[in-house]
């Protein structure tokens, strides 16, 4: 996968310079807008200082940012014993050499992301309520496709893009509400006094073109870099578990579920796993989707029925999709070691409880929020919250006294 990565690193540097050239550009002619004479020039001033701050944040502290204002919280193994495991046994699977963080988001829709600049830093977040539907084989599928977001360096890519969207959505907002102030006038009156002409009808008009266009241009050039991520971590995930019933069937209860995920705005969305945003169905808002339909997505998984090698992956998605395109690079395709999927595990899946899965997913939030834990004699297992006070707890089941502190 060597290949891929040099191209994704490539396509960093591209889209690194590319929305830098598009931010100046914006900044040259709402500066016109507005002053024509020197306007232009304190633009590109301005639009230079918001990359490089940008570029700077994006790098040293994008993905902290967007884990934050995900509300996403830094977990240890204790908190939530499967979701480590399940992270460690990826690890190893996919043979990246550094173990991600693992953050928890107190949600009750399901969904997550991967996030970080190098492998080094990378971080992967679930919501509580991903915990508390899935079962050990739909999180493995699950947890797959974010490992291999990050082995494929798909989040320096995806950090950065959702950072200049956040930028140029920014700029265009300014702009409008400058508009709404009063701006306009300003510019109106003097270019009537000065005569300056056809030029500055150009650039008015292509002010309003650009603050409309700017962040759906950008959101598409987002959606063009991400929608083949989507489908190349799926088929990464059914390689690494060899199961791809596990993940398609987690896709399907992301999708059904009736949560919305509050934290997610338009910037964080692209990130997950399933667009919190978006619901199927919406056939307009496909158009500008950075994610490939769900149901697609579920299909091609569910048909790797012969091997689920990336080879059996893009033979299967040019059948479904109808047309060839594609989806894995060469580098990958040339595998010739065919990789079988295991079989039989759906009537290991039956023994799911979903009570004990909430019960744990409960437990991790609690833990988040420094509850402490005493597995009493009685099998009672006592949550005591961080603002209780006395020195003893009494258990609620068999009335032994615990000792606290
Ligand atoms: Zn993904």
């Amino acid at each position: 996968m060597w290949e891929l990565i040099q191209s994704n690193k490539r396509k960093s540097l591209i889209l690194f310079f590319g929305m830098g050239a598009l931010l100046i550009l914006i900044g040259y002619v709402f500066g016109s807008f507005y002053n024509p004479e020197s306007g232009g020039a304190v633009g590109i001033f301005f639009a230079i200082i918001l990359w490089m701050i940008l570029s700077t944040i994006s790098y040293f502290a994008g993905s902290k940012i967007l884990l934050a204002v995900s509300g996403a919280k830094e977990v240890t193994k204790d908190v939530h014993p499967q979701l480590y495991n399940v992270v460690e046994e990826m690890k190893i699977a996919s043979g990246v050499p550094y173990f991600p963080k693992i953050y928890i988001i107190d949600d009750p829709s399901p969904n997550a992301f991967a996030t970080g600049v190098k492998p080094e830093n990378s971080a992967i977040a679930v919501t509580s309520g991903l915990l508390s539907t899935l079962n050990r084989y739909e999180l493995q599928g699950v947890v797959a496709h974010e490992i291999s977001h990050i082995v494929n360096r798909d989040i320096l890519l995806m950090t950065f893009a959702g950072m200049m969207l956040g930028a140029i959505t920014l700029m265009s907002e300014v702009f409008f509400r400058g508009l709404y102030f009063g701006g306009g006038s300003r510019y109106r009156s003097k270019s009537s006094s000065k005569n300056s002409g056809q030029g500055q009808i150009i650039i008015m008009i292509l002010a309003l073109v650009l603050a409309i266009l700017g962040p759906i241009l950008a959101q598409l050039f987002y959606f063009a870099i991400s929608r083949k991520r989507e489908y190349l971590a799926d088929a990464s995930a059914a390689r690494l578990t060899r199961y791809p019933e596990g993940l398609a069937n987690a896709l399907e209860k992301i999708a059904n579920s009736s949560y919305k995920l509050r934290s997610a705005n338009k910037v964080t969305a692209p990130m997950y796993i399933v667009n919190p945003l978006k619901r199927e169905g919406m056939k307009l808002a496909d158009l500008t989707s950075t994610h490939p339909p769900i149901s697609e997505r579920i299909k091609i998984l569910r048909a790797l029925q012969q091997g689920v090698s990336y080879k059996d992956y893009q033979k299967v998605f040019e059948m479904i999709h109808g047309k060839k395109e594609k989806i894995i690079p060469d580098s990958a395709l040339t595998e010739s070691i065919p990789v079988a999927p295991i079989m039989g595990l759906a009537n290991q899946n039956k023994s799911f409880s979903h009570v004990d899965a909430k019960r744990e997913a409960n437990d991790a939030v609690m833990k988040l929020n420094d509850y402490k834990f005493i597995n009493c004699k009685c099998g009672v297992r006592i949550k005591i919250p961080p603002d209780y006070n006395q020195p003893i707890v009494v258990c609620p089941r068999c009335g032994t006294r615990h000792q606290l502190g």
